[in-house]
């Protein structure tokens, strides 16, 4: 019989409990040194329209860990997010994007791309983040029409109001916004007609089960009129086959995303392919 603390857990339980946590608090130790000392990365992810033309990028960031290797966002965001340093990192990919943005406007070739940058909720909801985005285009040069932000659902659960208003001030001066993983969320459906959406993204949970020949989900077919019924680009997120491709662009889908297109890799692999193919080509970004 397990020997028990005087809070009744089994001491292995407690151990496990305690390798967690230690684990926990290192990965945030480490992961605040990474942001200071350049050990992040912008991947990027092609998307494309319905000829496979490159028109833009979405930023999925990553880190590159001296001893632990490439660590993806999955791991590392939950964390940033509920110690706070999700402010310095999101800051950081708004600088690197926009970077980017400013490089490729003096790029043939480039210039004409969308580049979409990934938004927490905690990195939104700062009082100053209009102005800070503001600031970062100004520095960079940047063409703001070239600048999409992804948010998600879950902003509009706490501030509505607030939220509706820093997305006008940004989209007044130029900036678009996308509707990140949406269909996952519990946001009502109302608040789509009043918030300055330019697009929305269908979740790869809808993308990942639509098949040639079945019926297409419900969803994706739904949010896919919704969104046409509202003025608003679709794009479809995890589009891994030709199945999945057709069938999205019988419901009406213009815009894809997926390992079908390319994954993401770094800015200068993207950048090359699409200039190594030439503007009216489609670059071969799948592996
Ligand atoms: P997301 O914004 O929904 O990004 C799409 C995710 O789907 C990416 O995972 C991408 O690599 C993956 N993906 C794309 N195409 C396919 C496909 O065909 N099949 C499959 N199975 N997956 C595909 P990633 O890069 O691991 O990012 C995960 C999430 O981390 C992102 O989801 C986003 O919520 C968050 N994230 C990434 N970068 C940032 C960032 O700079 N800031 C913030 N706040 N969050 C970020
Ligand atoms: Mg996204
Ligand atoms: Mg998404
Ligand atoms: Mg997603």
């Amino acid at each position: 019989e397990a020997k028990r603390q005087r809070d009744g857990k089994p001491r292995l339980f407690q151990q496990a409990q305690e390798d967690e946590l230690e684990e926990r608090l290192s990965l945030e130790r480490e992961l605040r040194h990474a942001i200071d000392h350049n050990e992040l990365c912008l991947y990027l992810q092609p998307q494309v329209d319905a000829d496979r033309q490159v028109i833009g990028a979405e930023a999925l960031v990553r880190w590159q860990h001296p001893e632990r290797g490439m660590i993806s966002p999955g791991h590392f965001i939950p964390i940033a997010e509920e110690t706070g340093l999700i402010l310095p990192l999101g800051h950081w990919v708004l600088q690197e994007g926009c970077r980017l943005l400013g490089e490729w406007r003096h790029v043939p070739g480039l210039q004409g791309l969308q580049l979409s940058l990934n938004v927490s909720v905690r990195q939104f909801q700062q009082p100053d983040f209009a102005d800070q985005v503001l600031s970062v285009i100004q520095q960079h040069d940047v063409p703001s029409e070239r600048l999409t932000l992804e948010l998600t659902e879950s902003l509009l659960l706490s501030d509505p109001e607030g939220t509706i208003k820093k997305m006008q001030q940004l989209q007044h001066e130029g900036v678009s916004f996308a509707l990140d993983d949406f269909g996952t969320g519990y946001s009502s459906l109302a608040y789509l007609k009043v918030l300055p959406l330019d697009t929305l993204k269908i979740d790869i949970a809808f993308v990942r089960d639509l098949a040639l020949g079945m019926q297409a989900t419900p969803i994706a077919a739904t949010i896919i009129a919704l969104a046409q019924s509202l003025g608003l680009r679709v794009v479809a997120e995890g589009v891994e086959t030709d199945d999945q491709r057709l069938v999205l662009a019988q419901l009406g889908c213009h815009i894809y995303q997926g390992f079908l297109f390319g994954r993401p890799c770094t800015a200068a692999a993207l950048s090359s392919a699409i200039l190594e193919d030439g503007p009216a080509g489609h670059a071969n970004l799948a592996q």
